[in-house]
């Protein structure tokens, strides 16, 4: 059986070489120099390299972060790459959301924040409003973070060491590699999702890919395979083939550069592979959210620092009051935490929301206060909400009691 090894000629590299593979419960030779090798490059490691890079040269996305694959640039030249500050930014975006939700959030951010020193001298409440939609909020707080300490700690430059740059808040390997390779044209490797994805279809790797030891091992992978001349564009072709042509549940085989030498379409599990560990199911909760009004204007409150959409702004909402609870318990809970007192909520409506480890049902109450004194929190008019970041279910709340508003 072939662990996490490589068995194809294309880098003559082995982890835990065996040159038979199982297909369909019987073992299939796997020949000549897809059987492994010594771990350096050779002449069909380049050949599969240049391929990989004609193949990204004309398939690739015009993405207004990237620049044209290979243009004039000469090795370790900056002519030619991208903006590093482009390259944060939509690394940060992309982290957990599709390129084609990205592109718009991202052209809008650099014009409102066209240079890192723009981005570190704006307020978090208004970073956190060019990034209202995208989720993830944290990100944008981390981006935020590592701005401010760029322009502190680095004049204002983007580190291009992998080191200072796991230094900054919310920037892992993965984007320190990215910033590096394709900003900067240094030889350092990348794993996301759809490198890991192909990696292990090429080289066969029947273990989970989602644990520590194979994680460890996609990344040496990737470290081997990642040139020195045109690094950058080298990952990025990596990362296109596995968004374009390799992806999730059944790839196009038949449109892959590499399909010669790829371990698992040659032995039939491509749609089988990655594998991945179980998941635990979402757990599911109830918020109550409940849009305390006073005269024209409802209060709003700001999260906590820390936890889901933390620093965002919010109908005041309720998370952990127990069973089914009626207006009293809301009234009670209004008077405890907001220091508010209510007439008896009215239910409005309700929806799911689903975040990556929870199902939560939220359920739209409505009250009117008995005075506006001694709250925390800001009292506005639900047409004057511009400058306050709110998540997509607050959005969605607002909405609820706008919409009753007009029928009440
Ligand atoms: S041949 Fe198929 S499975 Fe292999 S890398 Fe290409 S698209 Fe993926």
């Amino acid at each position: 059986m072939v662990g996490v090894g490589e068995v194809c000629g294309w880098s003559c590299l082995v982890w835990e070489v065996d040159s038979r593979s199982v297909v369909n419960g019987k073992k299939k030779n796997i020949s000549g120099d897809r059987a492994g090798g010594r771990l350096e490059d050779s002449g069909v490691t380049r050949r599969r390299r240049r391929g990989l890079l004609g193949w990204y040269r004309k398939h690739f996305r015009a993405l207004p972060w990237r620049v044209e694959p290979g243009r004039g640039r000469a090795p370790g030249s900056r002519k030619q790459h991208p903006n590093p500050y482009h390259v944060l930014v939509s690394e940060a975006m992309l982290q957990q959301t599709q390129v084609a939700t990205v592109i718009d959030y991202f052209k809008r951010f650099v014009d409102e924040f066209s240079t890192i020193q723009a981005l570190a001298d704006a307020d978090e409440q208004g970073v956190l409003r060019a990034w209202q939609g995208l989720g993830y909020y944290r990100r944008a707080r981390n981006l935020h973070a590592a701005a401010r300490r760029i322009v502190e700690d680095h004049a204002g430059q983007i580190p291009d060491s992998v080191d200072a740059l796991l230094s900054l808040p919310g920037v892992g390997r993965y984007t320190a590699g990215a910033i590096t390779s394709i900003a900067y044209g240094q030889r350092v490797p990348v794993v996301d999702g759809n490198v890991a994805r192909v990696l292990a279809r090429w080289h066969g790797i029947s273990e989970a890919v989602d644990t520590t030891p194979v994680i460890k091992k996609l990344w040496q992978l990737a470290g081997h395979h990642v040139p020195k001349s045109r690094p950058g564009d080298f990952n990025q072709a990596v990362m296109e083939l596995g968004a374009l042509v390799c992806r999730p549940g059944v790839p196009d085989c038949g449109a892959c550069p590499v399909a010669r030498d790829c371990h698992a379409h040659q032995t039939g599990q491509a749609s089988a592979l990655p594998v991945l560990t179980k998941k635990a199911a979402p757990k599911k909760v109830t918020h109550h959210t409940l849009a305390v009004r006073h005269g024209r204007r409802y209060l709003f409150v700001q999260r906590p620092e820390k936890g889901l959409w933390s620093k965002m702004w919010e109908l005041p909402t309720a998370e952990r009051l127990a069973g089914r609870p009626g207006g009293d318990q809301l009234c009670a809970w209004a008077d405890r935490q907001l220091g508010l007192r209510i007439d008896s909520p009215r239910r409005v409506s309700g929806f799911t929301h689903q975040t990556t480890h929870r199902r939560i049902d939220f359920v739209i109450w409505t009250a009117t206060a008995k005075s506006s004194m001694n709250t925390k929190g800001e009292w506005r008019a639900l047409g004057r909400l511009n400058d306050l970041p709110l998540a997509k279910p607050q959005t969605r709340a607002i909405a609820a009691i706008q919409a009753d508003e007009i029928t009440d």
